[in-house]
C-alpha cells in the first residue's frame, strides 16, 4: 500500500507516518513534508522522484502530474486502467494525508494582503484531494489530523479500511474542499476598490453544518432540521450541551435563543422567561433565586411553559422555585450537583449548559458571526448584529422633570430588554424587573394597552413605573396611555416629526421623558 502525505499544518503527521510505515505502508511525500519525515528517520520517497520532475514555481506545482493523479484516480476493479498505469510507470495511491495551505487563518490575520492570501491558496493540495475522494472506492482521504487515530486504529484491526469509512472519509473531504473554496470565494468577492473588505460579499457562501434533524418545524405538517455556522460565535445558543431532558424542538430552539441572546446581555445577575419569542418577564437579582421570583411575578399565565435563562449558576434554592412551574427549557452557563439531581425526577425538562461568552456577558459576538439573516421569499436579507449597548452617558433629558436616580437605573434596565422585545414593544419596569411587557403590535398605542392590562391582571403596581419604547411615540397617544396607568418616566429614541408635542405633552403631566437617540426594531 502506498500513501503520499502533503500537509501544511504538520501537528502530528510524524507519529501518524510512523505508525504507517510500521503497518508496511509506503510513504511517498512533498518538500516540507517529506523534510520532517526524514528527519525523524522515517524512509520517505519524495514525489520529486515518483514524478521525475523537480517542484517548482515556489511550490507552486508539486503534485499537479499524471503520476500523481493516475494513482490517485484509476479504478482498480478497470483492466484498462490498470493497465495504463502499468504502461505508463505509474503506482497506485491507496491513501491520501492532505491538508491544506492555511487559508482562513492567513486572511482572518488584521492586515492580511491580496497578495498574502492568493500565495495561500492551495491548488495541488485541493485537486489531489477531489481526486481521491472521487476514487472513493479504492482511496482513503485524509483532511484533517482529527482523522489520523481512527484511521489508524481500523487499518491496525483490519489491514485496510471499510467502504464505509472511505466514504465517510471521501464527504469529509469535499465538505472540507467546499468550505475551503466558499472561504476564498467570500474573501475575494468581499474585497472593495479601496482594498478594504465588505461585511456582505458580492457572493455569500455562508456555511452551516447540521447539527440534529428536529421531529418537526414550527408546525407537526413542517419538516426541519438545525444548522450550527461553520465558525460559532462563543457563547452561542449551538455551543451548547443538554444535560438532560426531551430533544429540543423547533419552538423550543427559537425560544431559548432569544432568552439566552437577552439573559447573556446583562452583566448583574438575571433570569429570563420567554414565551413564543419574546420575554415575558425580566429581572436582575442578588441571586438566581430572586430574579427568578421577580421575573416570574411579571406574567405568571405566559411563563406557563416558558423557556427560562439564567445568566448565574443555577443553586437547589432557584431550581426548587423553577421546578414548581411547567417549563419547557431551562438554561444556564452551570448547576449546582443538587439542582442536577432535582432535576432527574423532572425528565421531561430540557436542561441547557452554555458558557457565557468570553470576554463579559456583552461582548456580544466576539468578533464573529455578527450577521443577522433572514429569509425572504427566495432571498435573504443580512444586517449586522443590533448590539448597541446603551450608556447613561447617552441619555438626552428633554423634559423639565429630571429622572431620579432609580429611575434612570430602570430606564437602562426596560431599555435593555425592549431590545428583545418584537415590535412594536413598550415595556414598563420598576426595581430592576419588568412590570408589563406589551409586543409584536402594529400599533404601539395597542402595545401600550397591552403591556399595562397585563400588569394590571398580573396585580402588579404600576405607579411610579418607567417605560421604555422600543422606537420613538409618532403621537402623544401612545405616551398618555402609559402616564395612565402610572409611569413617570420614559425612555424613548425621539426623532419623530412630533417630538415637540410628545415631549410637551410629558412636560404637561409632568414626567420625566429621556432620549436614547436609538431605535430597537425587532421584527
Ligand atoms: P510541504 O510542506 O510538504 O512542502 O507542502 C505541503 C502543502 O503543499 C500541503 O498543504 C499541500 O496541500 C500543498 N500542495 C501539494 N501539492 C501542491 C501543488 O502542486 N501546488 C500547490 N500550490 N500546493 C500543493
Amino acid at each position: 500500500m502506498n500513501a503520499l502525505i502533503s500537509v501544511s499544518d504538520k501537528t502530528g503527521i510524524v507519529e501518524f507516518a510512523r505508525a504507517l510505515h510500521e503497518l508496511g505502508i509506503k510513504l511517498i511525500s512533498t518538500g516540507g513534508t517529506a523534510k520532517l519525515l526524514a528527519d525523524a528517520k522515517l524512509p520517505v520517497t519524495e514525489v520529486a522522484q515518483v514524478t521525475e520532475f523537480p517542484e517548482m514555481l515556489d511550490g507552486r506545482v508539486k503534485t499537479l502530474h499524471p503520476k500523481v493523479h493516475g494513482g490517485l484516480l484509476a479504478r482498480r476493479d478497470m483492466p484498462e486502467h490498470m493497465s495504463a498505469l502499468k504502461a505508463h510507470g505509474i503506482d497506485t495511491i491507496d491513501l491520501l494525508v492532505v491538508n491544506l495551505y492555511p487559508f482562513e487563518a492567513t486572511v482572518a490575520k488584521p492586515g492580511c494582503t491580496l497578495e498574502d492570501a492568493i500565495e495561500n491558496i492551495d491548488i495541488g493540495g485541493p485537486a489531489m484531494v477531489r481526486s481521491a475522494a472521487k476514487n472513493w472506492k479504492d482511496v482513503g482521504v485524509l483532511t484533517d489530523a482529527s482523522q489520523y487515530d481512527a484511521v489508524l486504529a481500523e487499518l491496525k484491526s483490519a489491514g485496510k479500511l471499510s467502504d464505509k469509512t472511505r466514504f465517510a472519509l471521501s464527504v469529509a473531504a469535499f465538505n472540507r474542499i467546499s468550505n475551503y473554496d466558499g472561504a476564498i470565494s467570500d474573501y475575494l468577492s468581499s474585497l472593495q476598490e479601496d482594498g478594504s473588505r465588505s461585511q456582505f460579499p458580492a457572493q455569500a457562501n455562508s456555511r452551516f453544518v447540521k447539527l440534529q434533524d428536529l421531529r418537526y418545524g414550527e408546525n407537526s405538517h413542517q419538516q426541519a432540521a438545525w444548522y450550527r455556522d461553520l465558525h460559532p460565535a462563543p457563547g452561542s445558543l449551538v455551543t451548547a450541551k443538554q444535560l438532560q431532558g426531551k430533544e429540543l424542538s423547533y419552538n423550543n430552539i427559537a425560544d431559548a435563543d432569544a432568552a439566552w441572546e437577552c439573559v447573556k446581555s446583562f452583566d448583574e445577575c438575571a433570569c429570563v422567561i420567554v414565551k413564543h419569542a419574546n420575554p415575558c418577564g425580566v429581572a436582575v437579582g442578588a441571586d438566581a433565586l430572586e430574579a427568578y421570583a421577580k421575573a416570574f411575578k411579571t406574567d405568571s399565565t405566559s411563563a406557563f411553559g416558558g423557556i427560562i435563562a439564567f445568566n448565574r449558576e443555577v443553586d437547589l434554592a432557584a431550581a426548587q422555585a423553577v421546578s414548581k412551574q411547567f417549563v419547557e427549557v431551562l438554561m444556564a452557563p452551570s448547576f449546582s450537583p443538587e439542582a442536577i439531581e432535582l432535576f432527574k425526577s423532572k425528565v421531561n425538562v430540557r436542561v441547557l449548559q452554555l458558557a457565557l461568552p468570553p470576554g463579559g456577558n456583552t461582548a456580544w459576538d466576539n468578533g464573529r458571526n455578527a450577521i443577522d439573516i433572514k429569509r425572504v421569499g427566495s432571498g435573504l436579507l443580512m444586517q449586522t448584529a443590533d448590539n448597541h449597548e446603551l450608556a447613561l452617558a447617552d441619555l438626552k433629558i428633554v423634559t423639565k422633570k429630571q429622572p431620579t436616580q432609580q429611575e434612570l437605573q430602570d430606564l437602562l434596565f426596560a431599555w435593555k430588554v425592549a431590545k428583545y422585545v418584537k415590535s412594536n414593544a413598550i415595556v414598563f419596569c420598576k426595581g430592576g424587573m419588568t412590570i408589563g411587557v406589551g409586543a409584536g403590535q402594529m400599533s404601539r398605542v395597542d402595545s401600550a394597552r397591552i403591556a399595562s392590562i397585563k400588569a394590571h391582571n398580573a396585580g402588579l403596581d404600576m405607579k411610579g413605573t418607567v417605560v421604555a419604547s422600543d422606537a420613538f411615540f409618532p403621537f402623544r397617544d401612545g405616551l398618555d396611555v402609559v402616564i395612565d396607568a402610572g409611569a413617570t418616566c420614559v425612555i424613548q429614541p425621539g426623532g419623530s416629526m412630533r417630538d415637540d408635542e410628545v415631549i410637551a405633552a410629558a412636560d404637561e403631566r409632568g414626567v420625566a421623558m429621556v432620549f436614547s437617540g436609538v431605535r430597537h426594531f425587532r421584527h
